[in-house]
């Protein structure tokens, strides 16, 4: 049961009622989508839960990105070849692989110069495409990307969230002993430490308001770590960051969304460097902005990630980048309900789902 194509259990948002923001989960079969030539089919192994996955679920929409139709959920994802279009000349059946869930959909000029993300993309789990929490699953074959025997399909899964703190990294410039300050110790903050510290950052301070995602901080790597109280001056958890770190970070990466984090990154930031908008907060948020200008603190923004993957599976494969410690939880596909409550209520940091019921371990 479950391993045959003909049995395609998927988990899928259905919005059934008007008057209510929240999706219904329903587990249902699918048949599986035959590939193009340039597609494959894949026998999925592990699905990690997103943030974002459990917003949709709850809300049915992300800004101007709305669940109408039924979509399938998940999008931090590996799994198996199966199948091969004709034209897949560097895949076959037996790969395990990562899928990238974003590709774009034509070649314009964001696209040719290697920032894809910018362009129009097909993106799992965001309406109206649909994601691949499912037993198979037919993607972009160049966006499966191989993995060596020694890197696992959940740390092969993990590659998702690990881009955006790669990307996040890359956007700051982080190099060799830069002092670094981390807004938020959930999933997108932790994997902006590993990111950070493997970028050659000497020390790296994570705020949280929560002491357990701290602890998490601290097991990762973190060498310092400050819990903030709501009722803090912004000013003031800029001058405790400077005391941890005995001066101001070069770089900070928010990872909250918090308008009062995002003014916290301002005024921490060392005039000359760089703070990341990772999180994504309100349409309209009140900041120090002369502030940073008369110190030229640059703020960038960040969009998912581009040309991620290569390099995660390097840093993986070559153990310096370790995601493993980020799944606290794991749920069989059927089971998804379940899940995705545990994700609602903050339980843990990463929920993985099984999708092979013959392979349900780590
Ligand atoms: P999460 O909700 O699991 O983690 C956010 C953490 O921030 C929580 O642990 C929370 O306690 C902490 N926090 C809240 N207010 C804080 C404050 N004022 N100071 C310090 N910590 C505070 O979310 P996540 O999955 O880690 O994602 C983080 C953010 O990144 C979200 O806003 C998400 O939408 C965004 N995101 C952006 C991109 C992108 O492409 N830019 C991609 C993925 C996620
Ligand atoms: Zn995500």
């Amino acid at each position: 049961m479950g391993n045959s194509e003909n049995e395609n259990l998927s988990v899928v948002l259905y919005k059934r009622r008007e008057e209510k923001p929240q999706c219904d989960i329903v587990l249902e079969n699918r048949p599986v989508r035959e590939p193009a030539g340039d597609e494959v089919v894949l026998k999925m192994n592990s699905v990690g839960i997103c943030g974002s996955d459990v917003h949709y679920w709850l809300n049915g929409r992300i800004g101007d990105f709305i669940v109408k139709e039924p979509m399938v959920i998940g999008h931090e994802a590996a799994g198996t070849v199966v199948r091969c279009g004709k034209d897949v000349k560097h895949l076959k059946p037996g790969d395990r692989v990562a899928i990238e869930p974003g590709y774009p959909l034509c070649s314009d000029e964001f696209s040719k110069s290697g920032r894809y993300n910018l362009s129009p993309v097909y993106f799992c789990a965001t309406p109206p495409d649909h994601g691949n929490l499912q037993r198979f699953y037919t993607h972009k074959g160049s966006f499966c990307h191989k993995l060596p025997d020694n890197v696992s399909f959940e740390e092969g899964a993990l590659i998702e969230p690990l881009s955006v703190g790669i990307h996040a990294c890359r956007r700051a410039q982080i190099g060799l002993g830069h002092r670094v300050l981390i807004c938020g110790a959930g999933p997108i903050g932790l994997v902006s430490l590993l990111s950070a510290k493997a970028m050659g950052a000497a020390s790296i301070v994570v705020t949280d308001l929560s002491s357990n995602r701290l602890d998490k901080a601290k097991e990762l790597g973190a060498n310092f770590t400050y819990q903030i109280k709501l009722d803090e001056k912004p000013q003031d958890v800029a001058k405790k960051i400077e005391e941890i770190l005995g001066g101001m970070p070069d770089r900070t990466i928010e990872c909250t969304g918090a308008e009062s984090a995002v003014q916290t990154g301002i005024y921490a930031t060392k005039s000359g460097g760089c703070l990341l908008l990772v999180g994504m907060g309100p349409q309209n948020v009140t900041v120090p902005l002369v502030n940073a200008a008369v110190r030229e603190v640059d703020i960038k923004g960040v969009f998912r990630y581009c040309n991620t993957w290569p390099t995660a599976i390097s840093m993986l494969a070559s153990g310096q980048i370790n995601v493993k410690p980020l799944v606290t939880h794991r749920f069989p596909l059927e089971k998804s309900q379940e899940a995705f409550e545990y994700t609602r209520d903050g339980k843990g940091i990463k929920v993985m789902l099984k999708c092979d019921p013959e392979d349900q371990g780590a």
